[in-house]
């Protein structure tokens, strides 16, 4: 069987489950900004928390193309699922996979693997695209590190069986070169406060207070003050299944505005046979595929460990997010006051997409990563 069936093959069998158990509670999740147990339960069931996870620890062990796919499809329904996805399965598992102790893998990677959801808590108050100046600090006190300090905006946090924490294991103004990375389980000693976000909603976003959270010196990924270097190589890899999240909201989109201008009628004629609607429909057309082609080929890339793949992860990001802003605004326009409305699906649509422009890195920090590799300061870690 061909790599590209086999690829159509897993797509289908999302879609045919998430038409199925996700589509039908997907504004609930939104409105309630809680996805249910039960919901959960299924997705897990299904290994989409797991995406990169081996199998020899219960994961389905997909590459980066694959795991683009089963995001792109669960977005299509719901941003909320398909966060928690990208989230759980590819910036948790990946530091884990690439750079933890045999122990923690079998530990955590396990977990994963069982369906348990996991957090990466790196951005605070303070600093989000200056991530090197985080103040969360983990101090050395015998066998353990002790953990103060608080975090923001961090996904599936209401959910999370664990926690991946970037802290300051060095001085201040040793900026990227003093932060550590530690696997921290849920506890008492984090107090978690769920935000109202405007997108995304369903996604257990939240603020974290870790308060002295004891944590065994094993708990630390890779070595003392490499972490930084963790998470960008994480986050190198990550940012194409962040844009495959913005691509599955721009297919919905896509559909459901041209399905409405088929049935839509002004002026004696459904709105479709309007120029100026055809020209939206068409424009939207045009960037959305040029965004999933632009997806795909990064992908391959880093599947492929081509040494350029993180200039194109932040291409397929920036021009997703960009693109899929502005289509989701022409998707508004074709549907008129109904887009605007409730009812519809396109005003969550609206909400959800301007954070692919922002989350995982803004577009100008995606700029700046294109700039850097043209200029051969950026190479990815693993090649
Ligand atoms: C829904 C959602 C989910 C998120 N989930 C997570 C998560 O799970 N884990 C996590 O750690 N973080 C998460 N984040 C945080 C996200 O990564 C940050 O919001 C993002 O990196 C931007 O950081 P900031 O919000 O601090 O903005 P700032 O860094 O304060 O930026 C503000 C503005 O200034 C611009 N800017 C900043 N520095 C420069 C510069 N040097 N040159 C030019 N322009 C600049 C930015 O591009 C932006 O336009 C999430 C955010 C959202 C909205």
């Amino acid at each position: 069987m061909s790599v590209k069936t086999s690829t159509e093959l897993l797509r289908s069998s999302v879609r045919e489950f998430s038409e199925k158990t996700i589509s039908p509670v997907a504004k609930k999740i939104d409105e309630e900004n809680t996805v249910p147990d039960d919901i959960l339960s299924q997705v897990a069931e299904m290994g989409y928390f797991a995406l990169r996870v081996p199998e020899e620890y219960g994961g389905p062990n997909l590459t980066t193309l694959e795991s683009v796919v089963v995001v792109e499809e669960l977005s299509r329904v719901s941003g909320a699922i398909g966060i928690i996805s990208t989230v759980s399965g590819t910036m948790v598992a990946y530091p884990l996979i690439h750079y933890a102790s045999n122990e923690l893998k079998e530990e955590y990677l396990s977990r994963l693997g069982k369906g348990k959801i996991g957090a990466f808590a790196l951005s605070e108050p303070c600093c989000g695209s200056d991530a090197a100046n985080i103040i969360t600090k983990a101090e050395s006190d015998g066998d353990e590190y002790i953990i103060n300090g608080r975090k923001t905006w961090i996904t599936n946090s209401t959910y999370a069986d664990f926690f991946l924490v970037a802290a300051r294991t060095g001085r201040p103004e040793d900026r990227h070169r003093g932060v550590s990375i530690f696997v921290i389980d849920r506890s008492n000693c984090i107090e978690i406060s769920k935000l109202e976000m405007m997108g995304y909603r369903g996604s257990g976003t939240s603020e974290l207070l870790f308060k002295d959270c004891r944590v065994p010196k094993e708990n630390l990924i890779g070595e003392i003050n490499n972490g930084f270097k963790i998470v960008m190589d994480g986050i190198n890899e990550g940012r194409v299944i962040t844009a495959s999240m913005g691509l599955g909201v721009m297919q919905a989109a896509f559909e459901e505005s041209l399905k409405y201008a088929k049935m839509r009628e002004s002026m004696g004629r459904p709105i479709i046979e309007h120029e100026m609607v055809q020209s939206m429909i068409a424009e939207m057309k045009i960037k959305l595929e040029a965004s999933r082609l632009l997806i795909y080929k990064a992908a391959e890339k880093i599947d492929n460990k081509e040494y350029d793949y993180p200039m194109w992860s932040s291409m397929a990001k920036y021009a997703t997010a960009s693109w899929g802003v502005d289509l989701v605004r022409l998707a508004m326009q074709v549907e008129g006051g109904y887009g605007y409305s409730k009812e519809s699906n396109i005003e969550r649509y609206y909400r959800d997409i301007k954070m692919i422009e922002i989350g995982d890195g803004t577009n100008e920090v995606q700029k700046m990563v294109v700039i850097k590799s043209l200029l051969g300061k950026i190479r990815p870690a693993k090649v």
